[in-house]
C-alpha cells in the first residue's frame, strides 16, 4: 500500500518532485519491499528474493541511468550499463516464476519448463516481429539499440504470456498472487511499448504519467509479495490444454519463420528459431515420457514373475465387462474361473522356490497358449491363477475340464517330473455387480471344487451359504490350530477277532469348537483341505495320539496307534522326519506308531509318495491301505508300496452276511493279502454276528461300534481296566465300549 500511496503521490505531484530522484525512489522502495518480505517470510523464500533481486536491477539500472555519469558504454559494441542491468530483471523474474511452478508440479517440471520455454520464445520472436512492425524506425539505428528498445517491451510480454500460461492452463486456482503478477506484467508491457513507440520517434522523457506504467511493475511484484499468502492449488493440469498452447506457440515461431520479410530483426528469426528448436525437444522429451508411462502401466497390469496379467488387470477388466452388460451390449456372458493349484506348495517345499517359479513360468506359458484367444488369463498370486471367458458358465466348464487335463500333463523341471491339479470355481460375470463380488463368488466356488475334490465347481447361491459357513470354518480352524485345547483325538480300538483285546488303536480327530459343539471329520476335513491346513492338522493329531499312547503306557497299557494321513502330507518331503521328531520328544519308538493311507493318496503323485512312504517304512513305522476296495486300486499297488495292513472298508464287511458279492470280495482280498503277508482288518462291524463270521473267515484286528467306539483316553483307560478285571473271569468275546465316542453317541 505505501508503494501505491507513493506512486499515486508522484502521478499527483509530478511538477514537485523531480523524476530524476521519484522513479529511482519508487523502484528502490518497490525492491526494498519484496526484500523484506524476503527476510520475514519463510515460504517460498528463493522465489521472492528472485523477484526481488530483479525489481533490484531494475532499481539500479534507474540509478545509474539518472546520477553516474552520462558515458555510460561499457566499451564493448556500444552495450550501456543502465539498460545491461535494468533488463537482468526480467530473466530473473521469469526464473523467479518457473521456480515457483516448479515447486508445485514437481512431477511434470521438466516439461513444463520445455513448454514455457518454447511459449516464451515464441511470444519473445512474435511480439519483436511485431515491435519491428509498429516501430518501424526502431531497427534503423545500432542493432545493439534495436536490441535494448525491444527488450523492454518484449520481457514484460514474455513474462505476461507466461504467467497467464501458468495461471490458464496449469488451472491454478486463482489466489492474489497468481492473479496480480499478470495484471503488474500487463501494466509494465502497455508502459513499456508505449514508451518504446514514444523513443523510436525520436523523444525520450520522463516525468510523465507513462513512467508509472512502467514502474507499475515492481510496484506490484512487492505487493504481490506480501500478500502471497498460501500456495496457488492445482485443480487438474490438463495436458491438451498445454499442448494446445505450446502448438499455437510454435506455429507463430514457424509463422516467423516463413513470413519473415527484410524488416524482421535478426533476433526475431534466432528466437523463433529456437522455439522451434524447444518444440522438437519437448516432442522428444513427450515420446520419452509417455513410452514410459505406457511401461509403467504395463508394469502395474502385470505379473512380473509369468508376465501374465495381474489382479488388478483382471479388476479392470471384470469393470469393462460388468459396464458392457449394463449397457446391454453383446459381450454380456462373460464366466471368471479361479484356479487353484494342487500339489504345488510341496514342490515349493521339497525343489526350492526357484524350481517353483519356474513351474508357474511353464505352466504360465502353457496355458497361454492353451486358452482362447479372446480370454484373459491373469495370476492372482502364488499358486491361483484367473480366466475371464467370453462365453458361458456351461461352455466355460467345459472349457474348465479340458484346461485341467492341460494342466495335468506332466513337467519337467531340473530333471524332476512334475504334475500338477487344478481346482477351478467358476461364475458369471453378469450375477455379479462388481468385479470383486464375482471373485468372491468364483472363490466360493473354488472352495466347493477343493471340498468336494470336484475339479470344476459352477457358483449358485446355495453355495453361498455354505460356501460362508466354510469361510467362518476356516478361519475358526486356523486359530484352533494355534490354540491347544479345540482339537482332540478320540481313540477307537482295533481287537483281537477272539479274546477281544485292544491290539492297537486308530487316531480320529475331533474339534470341540466353542460355538458349534464337537465337529467331526466330515465338517472339519473339507475345510482343512479347502484352506491347505490338513499338514498342520495331521502333526496336530500325531501329537495328540502319541501323547495318548503316553497315557495309556503311564496307566499300564502299551498300545500302539495308528494316524490317518493324507496326500499333501506324503508330498512333503520333511514328513519323515517330523514324524521322526515327533515321536522323539514324546520318548517313543516306531513301534509305537502306525499309519493309515487311502487308495487315492498313492494315485494322487505315486514318485513323492512312494518316496515318503518308503523312508517311513524304513524307519520302521508300520502303513496300513485304508478303505480298501472303494478305490480304483487294485492290490497290484502292494508291490510296490512298503504296506503292510490292510483294512477292508466297512461298505463290504457291514454287508458280508447278507450280500454274496461283498463276501466273495472280502474273502478273496483276505486270501490275497495273508498270501501276501499282510495283516487284515475288518472295519465298520457293529454286530456280534458279522463280527464272529469276520474272525472265522481270518481277519487278524476287528474294528467297529461292536469292539469299541471311538472315545477319549481316559475313557478308554477306564475300559482297559475293565477289560482287565473281567480278564481275571473268563472272556467274553469281544466287548462293547462302555462308554461309546460320549459326545457323539448320536451321530456313531
Ligand atoms: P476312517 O479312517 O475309515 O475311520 C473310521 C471312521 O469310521 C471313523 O469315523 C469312525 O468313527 C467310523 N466308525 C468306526 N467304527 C464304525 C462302525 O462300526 N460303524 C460306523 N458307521 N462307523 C464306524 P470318523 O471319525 O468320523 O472319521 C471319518 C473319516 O475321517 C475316517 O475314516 C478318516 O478317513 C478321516 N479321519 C478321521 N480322523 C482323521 C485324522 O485325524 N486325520 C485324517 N487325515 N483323517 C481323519
Ligand atoms: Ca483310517
Ligand atoms: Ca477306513
Amino acid at each position: 500500500m505505501v508503494a501505491w500511496c507513493a506512486l499515486w503521490g508522484y502521478r499527483s505531484v509530478p511538477l514537485h518532485v523531480s523524476p530524476k530522484l521519484a522513479i529511482p525512489a519508487l523502484s528502490s522502495l518497490a525492491a526494498g519491499a519484496c526484500w523484506l518480505r524476503v527476510v520475514v517470510r519463510h515460504r517460498e523464500r528463493l522465489v521472492w528474493a528472485l523477484f526481488a533481486t530483479g525489481s533490484s536491477c531494475y532499481a539500479a539500472g534507474w540509478v545509474i541511468l539518472f546520477h553516474l555519469s552520462a558515458d555510460q558504454s561499457m566499451g564493448l559494441a556500444g552495450l550501456n550499463l543502465s539498460d545491461s542491468v535494468s533488463l537482468l530483471m526480467y530473466p530473473t523474474w521469469l526464473a523467479a516464476l518457473l521456480l515457483s511452478t516448479r515447486a508445485r508440479f514437481r512431477t511434470r517440471a521438466d516439461r513444463a519448463g520445455v513448454d514455457g520455454a518454447v511459449v516464451a520464445l515464441a511470444v519473445g520472436a512474435v511480439s519483436l516481429s511485431v515491435f519491428a512492425a509498429i516501430v518501424p524506425g526502431a531497427f534503423r539505428s545500432s542493432w545493439i539499440d534495436a536490441v535494448y528498445a525491444a527488450a523492454y517491451p518484449i520481457g514484460s510480454a514474455v513474462l505476461l504470456v507466461t504467467a497467464l500460461t501458468l495461471l490458464a492452463v496449469l488451472r491454478l486456482r486463482v489466489r492474489t498472487v497468481w492473479s496480480l503478477l499478470p495484471v503488474a506484467f500487463a501494466v509494465m508491457f502497455a508502459g513499456e511499448a508505449l514508451f518504446a513507440r514514444r523513443a523510436a520517434a525520436g523523444g525520450i522523457s520522463f516525468g510523465t504519467s507513462l513512467d508509472m506504467l512502467y514502474l507499475a511493475g515492481p510496484v506490484l511484484v512487492s505487493v504481490a509479495a506480501w500478500q502471497a499468502a498460501g500456495p496457488a492449488q492445482r485443480r487438474q493440469t490438463t495436458s491438451s490444454g498445454t499442448m494446445l498452447l505450446t502448438a499455437v506457440a510454435t506455429l507463430s515461431a514457424l509463422g516467423v519463420l516463413v513470413l519473415r520479410t527484410p524488416g524482421t530483426p535478426a533476433l526475431a528469426t534466432g528466437l523463433a528459431a529456437c522455439a522451434v528448436v524447444a518444440a522438437v525437444v519437448r516432442t522428444a522429451l513427450f515420446i520419452t515420457q509417455e513410452q514410459l508411462l505406457a511401461v509403467r502401466t504395463t508394469e502395474a497390469l502385470t505379473d512380473p514373475l509369468t508376465g501374465l496379467a495381474n489382479r488388478r488387470a483382471l479388476l479392470d477388466r471384470l469393470a469393462g465387462a460388468a459396464s458392457g452388460t449394463a449397457e446391454g451390449s453383446v459381450e454380456a456372458a462373460c464366466t471368471l474361473a479361479i484356479v487353484d493349484l494342487e500339489r504345488f506348495k510341496s514342490v515349493n517345499e521339497s525343489l526350492g522356490r526357484g524350481a517353483g517359479d519356474e513351474l508357474l513360468r511353464r505352466l504360465a506359458d502353457r496355458l497361454s497358449h492353451a486358452v482362447p484367444a479372446d480370454a484373459l488369463l491373469a495370476r492372482l498370486g502364488g499358486d491361483e491363477f484367473a480366466l475371464l471367458l467370453p462365453c458361458t458358465v456351461a461352455e466355460a466348464a467345459v472349457e474348465a475340464a479340458r484346461l485341467r487335463e492341460v494342466i495335468g500333463q506332466p513337467f519337467d523341471v531340473n530333471g524332476h517330473e512334475l504334475r500338477l491339479g487344478s481346482s477351478w470355481g467358476l461364475t458369471s460375470t453378469s450375477a455379479a455387480a462388481e468385479g470383486s463380488e464375482s471373485l468372491r463368488q468364483a472363490d466360493v466356488a473354488l472352495y466347493a471344487a477343493k471340498q468336494d475334490d470336484q475339479g470344476v465347481q459352477l457358483w449358485t447361491s446355495d453355495l453361498d451359504d455354505a460356501g460362508r459357513e466354510l469361510l467362518r470354518l476356516i478361519s475358526d480352524l486356523r486359530a484352533a490350530l494355534q490354540e491347544d485345547d479345540q482339537l482332540l483325538v478320540h481313540l477307537q480300538p482295533k481287537c483281537h477277532p477272539a479274546t477281544g483285546q485292544i491290539l492297537a488303536l486308530e487316531a480320529l480327530v475331533r474339534w470341540q469348537h466353542p460355538v458349534l459343539g464337537l465337529i467331526f471329520p466330515d465338517r472339519l476335513l473339507p475345510a482343512a483341505t479347502a484352506a491347505g491346513l490338513l499338514p498342520e492338522l495331521t502333526l496336530r493329531v500325531l501329537d495328540l495320539a502319541l501323547a495318548g499312547v503316553v497315557s495309556l503306557r503311564a496307566a499300564g497299557h502299551d498300545v500302539p496307534v495308528a494316524v490317518n494321513v493324507t496326500a499333501p502330507d506324503l508330498l512333503d518331503p520333511r514328513f519323515a522326519s517330523r514324524v521322526a521328531q515327533t515321536l522323539d520328544r514324546h520318548h517313543l519308538t516306531t513301534a509305537s506308531l502306525r499309519l493309515e493311507v487311502t487308495e487315492t493318496v498313492v494315485l494322487h503323485n505315486p514318485a513323492q509318495v512312494v518316496r515318503t512312504l518308503r523312508l517311513l517304512s524304513s524307519i520302521g513305522i508300520g502303513l496300513s491301505l485304508d478303505d480298501y476296495g472303494t478305490g480304483l486300486a487294485s492290490l497290484t499297488y502292494l508291490r510296490d508300496l512298503p504296506i503292510d495292513e490292510l483294512k477292508i472298508d466297512r461298505s463290504f464287511v457291514t454287508h458280508y452276511l447278507t450280500d454274496a458279492t461283498s463276501r466273495i470280495i472280502t474273502d478273496s482280498t483276505l486270501e490275497l493279502a495273508h498270501n501276501l503277508g499282510l495283516t487284515v482288518v475288518a472295519e465298520g462291524i457293529e454286530d456280534r454276528e458279522t463280527g464272529q463270521a469276520l474272525a472265522q473267515a481270518g481277519c487278524d484286528l476287528l474294528q467297529g461300534y461292536w469292539c469299541g467306539r471311538p472315545a477319549a483316553v481316559h475313557t478308554l483307560v477306564a475300559l482297559l481296566e475293565e477289560a482287565e478285571a473281567a480278564d481275571a473271569a473268563p472272556v467274553p468275546a469281544p466287548r462293547r465300549s462302555a462308554a461309546p465316542d460320549v459326545l457323539v453317541a448320536v451321530r456313531d
